[in-house]
């Protein structure tokens, strides 16, 4: 019968999800030949797909916005290159459905939802006067984030 991933190893108990043989101690996970290794990714899904552009056009729009405010400096430069970098990189990796790809979106847009929500705890217990327009921008900009770190993190399968 043949063996299915995730493997735990006969010899140290580790899980491992590819491979012929064990990650953590390097024994044979299963006989020659009966790993069943025709697991197909599934398709790219939309929502992967638009994210990806998104990140890019994004990118470039954060770059060209920093770049030609004045009175631009040294280090909103090399921030605006690293921000674009990093989002072209993460682009192509959600394209390829490559997992570091969703953890890096998973770790920059919790970062986001963590000092979107921080904010506006701290700005509702103080006076400051906010201007209900963007209240309402900040509230969708939560759920968004929100929703998105949910997804990625459910959504493992797409990626590997
Ligand atoms: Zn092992």
């Amino acid at each position: 019968m043949a063996v299915r991933y995730p493997i735990t190893c006969p010899n140290c108990g580790h899980t491992n999800t590819k491979g012929m043989f064990c990650a953590h101690c390097g024994a044979q996970l299963a006989p020659t030949g009966q790993i069943d290794t025709g697991k197909k990714l599934p398709s790219r899904p939309f929502w992967v797909t638009l994210y990806a552009v998104l990140m890019v056009v994004i990118g470039i729009l954060i770059t060209v916005g920093a770049l030609t405010y004045p009175g631009t400096g040294e280090l909103t430069w090399i921030l605006s290159v690293v921000v674009l970098v990093y989002f072209t990189l993460t682009a192509v990796g959600l394209w390829k459905q490559q997992n570091w790809a969703r953890l890096s979106v998973i770790l920059g847009m919790g970062i986001l939802f963590a000092f979107g929500l921080l904010a506006l705890l701290l700005i509702s217990g103080t006076t400051v006067p906010l201007n209900r327009w963007i209240l309402y921008a900040w509230w969708v900009g939560l759920i968004v984030t929100g929703f998105t770190v949910w997804w990625y993190i459910r959504s493992y399968q797409y990626f590997e």
